[in-house]
């Protein structure tokens, strides 16, 4: 991978990006993300942010050496913090995290989403996360992707700005109202896979010692057991 030619999971994340955009990539890691954006006009400028030293380093490295200094900014610090007004920022990119590290990086500082419009995000696991987060916070799913890469399942959430606060289901919520209505074989993968691993799990519990937590593990997944069975039936 490098600047101009992305994995496919990151190419899948460029896609989303308006033309024209001026982006935040937080974790931007080896900064091959704003790099390419920028080369392929889909970006004007860009702001690679880093939390780590090393990965920051990279990211500087990498600028300069595609000669791109004048259109990303590499800064340190911690998510959002990094962005400023003056930045004008509409589409945020936050790929390759947890979906709670996601979540905790846009609670944090909510107010450096006043102007932007939309956020790709690409959780590696726990996507949930976020589309309760947009819930809460007047932004709604526009798309969804899934895609497997080396071995592993990506999914990538495509949010933008909403006035009327968005609802999804139990089973949106959990599965992604656009997958769950494209239900590709990567999907269904996906999710066959994951209640294999549940059904072995509740079956440990039963045979296992009582216990409250024991009993709240076994209802939790139990519903989601539900859930995705009705699904993939
Ligand atoms: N975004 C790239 C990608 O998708 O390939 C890099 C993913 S890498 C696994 C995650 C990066 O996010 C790491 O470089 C890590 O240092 C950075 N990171 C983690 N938490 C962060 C935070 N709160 N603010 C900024 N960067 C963070």
């Amino acid at each position: 991978m490098n600047e101009q030619k992305l994995s496919n999971r990151l190419t899948c994340v460029a896609n989303y990006i308006p033309k024209g955009s001026r982006i935040a990539d937080i974790g931007s890691d080896h900064a091959y993300l704003p790099c390419y954006a920028i080369l392929n006009e889909m970006a004007s400028f860009a702001v690679a942010g880093e939390v780590a030293k090393g990965p920051f380093e990279s990211a500087q490295e990498q600028v300069i050496k595609a000669e791109l200094s004048g259109k990303i900014d590499v800064r340190f610090g911690d998510g959002l913090a990094v962005i400023t007004t003056a930045d004008a920022i509409d589409t945020v990119v936050i790929a390759g995290m947890g979906g709670t590290l996601i979540r905790t990086i846009l609670e944090a500082e909510p107010q450096k989403l006043t102007s932007v419009k939309r956020l790709i995000l690409q959780p590696n696991i726990g996507a949930w996360q976020i589309r309760e987060w947009a819930e809460n916070n007047y932004f709604k799913l526009i798309s969804e992707a899934i895609l497997r890469e080396d071995n592993k399942t990506y999914e990538i959430l495509v949010l933008e700005k909403t006035e009327r606060a968005a609802r999804y289901t139990d089973k949106e919520r959990l599965l992604g109202p656009f997958l769950l209505t494209e239900k590709n074989d990567v999907f269904v993968a996906k999710w066959q896979h994951e209640l294999a691993n549940w059904q072995r799990i509740v079956a440990g519990l039963q045979n296992g010692q009582e216990s409250e937590q024991n009993a709240d593990k076994m209802k939790e997944l139990t519903k989601k057991i539900q859930l995705v069975e009705e699904v993939l039936k």
